[in-house]
């Protein structure tokens, strides 16, 4: 992260904020791989931007980051819009994914961290083949599979005992390449607990597709304990970007 290159004076107040933000998320990555033994390379933090303006990422992208996570689909088809000129971005859609915007959605997500049905898969695998023909994109949507960690479907996520065959599924989707595990642990979980259960679950879905390597576990509160279970990516709103509206999905 190039957050030398811009000298603190020249900084404005929001800037700052969020280089000094960026700065402590990348300590405590870096801690919590050298706890667990692993190189800090192995780990990527996404920042999640939702609820916060286009002007934010503007921000974050002068400061290095490149990649960006959104969760509703039509404030961040208006943000990627508004921000077709920065070079370089790369968009994750992290929310839950409704199949009637599948076909917006491939026009611009890199990654889909929220398959959670053959369904949903299908409907993806369409739209990315569309988009594709289209010229909209150049390269197959990176799918990562949501797994429900408690047993309240409301909340999202393939039940463990359908993951296998929705692998199989999304590894067989010309328009889709299958990239690994997400999941958002239950509000009354022990983090510790449920990442286990999902590392576990990765290592599973891993004997089958060598290929899907991703973990995308650990949020602000939580992510000293996913990267101990082998989180790959942390997708981080709140301690980065600071406390979203208490409408927040
Ligand atoms: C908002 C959001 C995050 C970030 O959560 P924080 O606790 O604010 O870090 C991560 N993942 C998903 C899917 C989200 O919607």
């Amino acid at each position: 992260m190039s957050t030398e290159s811009i000298a603190t004076e020249a900084m404005d107040g929001r800037t700052a904020e969020l280089a000094a933000n960026l700065a402590d998320l990348n300590k405590r990555i870096g801690a919590a791989c050298h706890a667990a033994g692993r190189d800090p390379d192995s780990v990527r933090l996404l920042p999640v931007t939702k609820f916060f303006p286009a002007t934010d990422i503007a921000i974050l992208h002068r400061l290095g980051c490149r990649e960006f996570g959104e969760s509703r689909e039509q404030e961040a088809t208006a943000k990627v819009a508004e921000l077709a000129d920065l070079a370089d971005v790369r968009w994750h859609m992290v929310g839950r994914l409704q199949r009637n915007k599948a076909r917006i959605v491939a026009r611009w997500a890199h990654a889909v961290h929220s398959v959670d049905s053959e369904r949903l898969a299908t409907a993806l695998d369409a739209a990315a083949r569309a988009a594709l023909e289209a010229g909209e994109r150049g390269e197959p949507v990176r799918v990562l599979m949501q797994v429900s960690l408690d047993e309240d479907p409301g909340r999202g996520g393939v039940a463990p005992e359908d993951l296998a065959a929705l692998a199989d599924r999304v590894a067989t989707a010309p328009g889709l390449q299958l990239a690994g595990l997400m999941a958002i642990p239950p509000l009354d979980a022990v983090p510790d607990d449920a990442f286990a259960r999902l590392a576990h679950l990765h290592s599973l879905v891993r004997a089958d597709h060598p290929e899907a390597t991703e973990l995308s576990a650990g949020m602000s509160s939580d992510l000293e304990s996913a990267i101990e279970h082998g989180s790959t990516c942390v997708r981080v709103g709140t301690a980065l970007m600071g406390a979203r509206p208490i409408t927040s999905a």
